[in-house]
């Protein structure tokens, strides 16, 4: 995140010879870019939680060293997963870059379809069908795919997410890799879309059973409970707790056994920045002059914010640790590639709203719809109005 320092005596004296003005400032390169999205993440817990976060944090350094978008707008719908990802690398809405939802209705194949479904690739990895996914879904370029047509697809593009569509949409279609989470196995998968193995890098990370550490581990608060005052007390009944009724949480009993708990708590997030990092390092991101890029999701912030609600004390640790393993990358990125030699950008693909228990026990207006009735009510009105009178 510091200033990028490059010379270019050779070619302005060159340029001087022949009258041509080249403007250095549109030479300059980073030798990496990394995008960060984090699911589910309002843009108010910058500030929200800002008194918490730490001094080497990812979230200080980045408003302090960096330029911090404050007056953002999210001009599409719906503010779905998927159509954030895409909007976000697209540069586009979804009306325009085809991602108009995290599923939707195709007409022409009369069914629904899932984002990144692909029938016609396998799954690289794992025997489940998780893998079936490739961007073929969309038919714009992300800026990925313009950094590979600027380069001669001399960059290198990974992506990685527990989500599939975190992963996939960002990275673009002409991606050295897009990876994910199989959350029936333990392990990082990709598709035939890609690659037809995994390289041996991430075998050997998915032999380390990263997640059954992680369980091993559990989820306590950083801090005492009772000072997370942006978060309602986690005695509240509306609270759910699946993994028990007070923190600390014993996670050991899913080590094994079951693989999609580490979604909604944070070790998911620490599962997701590993791999990122031994991609990173196996093939040699950022180590040359060709600009290449990383793009990174946090899933497990959006299942942590569904699963405990945005004021949940869940949520609020969730975020603490982000901001620690942030600063961490930080300092990663900082040994392997080099201060001043990437680029950092950390963005969300959508907020959350309150829970309607919480609001109601605060006494603002709220209210819950359930689908059924209202889809039920709008096909009898859509019935009456299309057949012929
Ligand atoms: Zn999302």
């Amino acid at each position: 995140m510091q200033k990028i320092v490059f010379t270019f005596f050779t070619l302005l004296s060159l340029s001087g010879t022949t009258g041509a003005q080249v403007n250095p400032e549109k030479l300059k390169r980073p030798k990496l870019v990394v995008g960060i999205i984090v699911d589910q993440m309002r843009w108010d817990y910058l500030y929200r939680y800002y008194d918490r976060y730490a001094a080497n944090g990812g979230f200080k350094r980045l408003l302090n060293q960096g330029y911090a978008c404050e007056n953002t707008m999210i001009p599409y719908t719906p503010t779905y997963t998927a159509c954030g990802h895409a909007s976000i690398y697209t540069g586009s809405v979804p009306a325009i870059n085809g991602i108009t939802g995290n599923a939707w209705w195709d007409n022409m194949l009369g069914k629904t379809v899932y984002c990144v479904q692909d029938d016609s690739v396998k799954t690289v990895g794992s025997n489940t069908e998780l893998g079936q996914m490739s961007p073929r879904n969309m038919p714009v370029t992300t800026i990925c795919d313009e950094l590979k047509l600027a380069t001669n697809f001399r960059s290198k593009v990974l992506g990685f997410a527990i989500k599939d569509r975190g992963s996939i949409l960002p990275a673009g279609h002409s991606a050295d890799a897009a990876y994910w989470y199989d959350n029936k196995t333990g392990d990082w998968i990709s598709s035939t879309y890609y690659m037809n193995s995994l390289p041996q890098w991430m075998k050997d990370f998915n032999a380390k059973k990263m997640t059954d550490k992680l369980y091993e581990q559990g989820w306590n608060t950083l801090y005492p409970t009772n000072t997370y005052q942006q978060s309602v007390d986690e005695s509240k009944a509306y609270l759910a707790k699946p993994f028990g009724p007070r923190f600390p949480y014993d996670l050991k009993k899913f080590a094994g056994t079951n693989y999609g708990v580490i979604d909604a708590t944070p070790m998911g997030n620490t599962l997701t920045f590993e791999a990122a990092k031994a991609g990173l390092i196996a093939e040699e991101l950022g180590k040359d002059s060709t600009t290449d890029f990383l793009a990174i999701s946090l899933s497990s912030t959006d299942y942590v914010g569904h699963t405990f609600g945005p004021n949940s004390i869940e949520a609020e640790d969730c975020y603490l640790r982000l901001d620690k393993e942030l600063g961490d990358l930080l300092d990663f990125l900082d040994e392997k590639t080099g201060k001043g030699q990437y680029i950092f950008f950390l963005s969300a693909d959508h907020g959350a709203a309150h829970s309607p228990s919480f609001l109601k026990e605060n006494k603002i207006p709220t209210g819950q719809k359930e689908d059924e009735p209202l889809f039920n009510d709008l096909n009898k009105l859509l019935k009456e109005k299309t057949t012929a009178s």
